[in-house]
């Protein structure tokens, strides 16, 4: 399988090197040449455990890899999880949860970077080499990728987080991390500063040289190749439960990463029928596909921290695909975005294939937290409950069965759950121990010469 960049500029990579390139050279997103059609395969699949259906839909994308060394990559990465299952559905009145959240830092994107932590440190191992790794995390990330590359040989990272925009459980979970491989920075700004800091640094292309600059961020193509998996173990989960033959999702949405691997998972024949993002009152990307603009907001506080993002970077890979594939027509469109803040994609509403749009505000989302402990008993956290409220508004009977993501553990947002239930029911034992521990951090302005200075320095 060979990789190219959705703006042209790169071609015939191999999955190594996207995995080590993260952003491609011309400033686009990486994408397979081809999609691979598993339509024909999807009985076997369906029952395989989690780690050999992830190793099944990974090798058609990662062929550059021994499928042993695969193999023993993939059941390490996943070994951490603390659900036997790795990514349990269950059901929650009329709508399914697929809980993403057992993994090391209790949200999503575990699933994603245990696995490139683990890529990171056996292609290095391979070839001798070293990676500094630059992330923006708006709460999520940066622990998840701190977590995956915490003391493994050959890898740094720093980590940007927008100052004082994290809960204090999710700064506890990276600035506690005491490792010498572990820079966080809190930034003097939002989280877009914070990725647009990152671009930068990434398209200074004599820095990003010398200093081996690698990305955990959701650009990074193993990162959506990881998370194009629970997808098939959701929907076959589900199917199996229903005896339905598709599914639809809610994927609660910031950069788009998450959505974006269903849209693959679909693109390879998985029967999804109706793929929905869901954003709180950030909702570009609802706006987006109600009136086919692409339009830049000002960024506002949520109880969904992890979704307070405007500019949506895994969107230029759909938008890649909606204009034909034509690297031209990408460049122009992001060019375009890029000088005015706004880009036509239609004249009315979009339609896709798969995906549609949904929105939830603060108070829609403090009900379904609310409603679903009170009826279910099932605590759900704020970023899960954005999904939750809105797949509510969109459902109608007779539907293929709703399965939506649950992308944290609640505790993880204490205080929202306060908020919607007037009771402090969310806790884990691994979060509550945080408090008061031994933390590290390095304030800087929102200022990408200040960030270059400090990387240079510790790299
Ligand atoms: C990162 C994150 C999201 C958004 O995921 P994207 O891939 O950026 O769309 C949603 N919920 C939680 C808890 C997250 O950490």
């Amino acid at each position: 399988m060979l990789y190219s960049s959705t703006r042209g500029g790169d071609h015939g990579l191999h999955f190594r090197d996207t995995v080590l390139t993260g952003l491609a050279r011309d400033g686009g997103l990486i994408l397979p040449d081809a999609i691979p059609d598993v339509s024909a395969d999807l009985g076997r699949l369906s029952t395989l455990r989690y780690q050999d259906l992830a190793f099944e839909v990974m090798r058609l994308f990662a062929d550059d890899i021994p499928a042993d060394d695969l193999r023993a990559l993939i059941e390490k990465s996943y070994a951490t999880f603390r659900a036997k299952e790795v990514t349990p559905l269950v059901q929650v009145g009329d709508i399914f949860i697929l809980e993403l959240f057992h993994g090391p830092t209790f949200a999503f994107k575990d699933l994603a970077l245990q696995f490139l932590g683990n890529l990171f440190e056996y292609i290095l191992g391979q070839t001798g080499g070293r990676l500094n790794v630059v992330a923006a995390t708006s709460g999520d990330t940066g622990s998840a990728a701190i977590h995956g590359v915490r003391g493994r040989k050959g890898v740094s990272i720093f980590v940007l987080h927008p100052d004082g925009r994290v809960s204090p459980v999710q700064a506890l979970q990276m600035t506690s991390v005491l490792d010498a491989n572990v820079h966080n920075l809190a930034i003097a700004g939002t989280f877009d500063d914070c990725q647009g800091i990152v671009k930068t640094l990434f398209s200074d292309l004599p820095f990003k040289d010398k200093h081996a600059l690698g990305s955990m961020n959701s650009i990074n193509w193993a990162r959506v190749l990881a998370q194009v998996v629970y997808y098939f173990f959701g929907a076959f989960r589900a199917m199996e439960r229903t005896g339905a033959k598709e599914v639809d999702f809610t994927v609660p949405t910031g950069n788009f990463g998450d959505v974006f691997a269903g849209y693959i998972a679909a693109k390879m024949g998985l029967p999804i029928r109706r793929l929905m993002l869901a954003t709180n009152e950030n909702d570009i990307l609802d706006r987006c596909f109600k009136t086919g603009t692409y339009a830049l907001g000002g960024v506002q506080p949520t109880l969904s921290p992890s979704m307070d993002i405007q500019v949506a970077s895994n969107f230029e890979r759909w938008l890649h695909y909606h204009l034909g594939e034509d690297p031209a027509k990408t460049a122009a469109a992001m060019a375009s975005f890029k000088a005015t803040g706004s880009l036509r994609i239609a004249d009315g509403p979009i339609h896709d294939r798969w995906l549609t749009s949904g929105r939830a505000d603060t108070t829609e989302t403090l009900e379904a937290i609310r409603a679903t402990w009170r009826d279910h008993h099932y605590l759900i956290d704020p970023h899960t409950a954005v999904g939750v409220a809105a797949a509510h508004k969109a459902m109608a009977a007779g539907e293929p069965p709703m399965v939506c993501l649950s992308t944290a553990h609640p505790a993880k947002f204490g205080a929202a759950i306060i908020k919607a239930t007037g009771e402090d029911l969310a806790h884990h034992p691994t979060l509550d121990a945080l408090r008061g521990a031994e933390t590290r951090v390095t304030r800087l302005p929102a200022d990408p010469a200040a960030v270059a200075d400090f990387v240079a320095a510790h790299a």
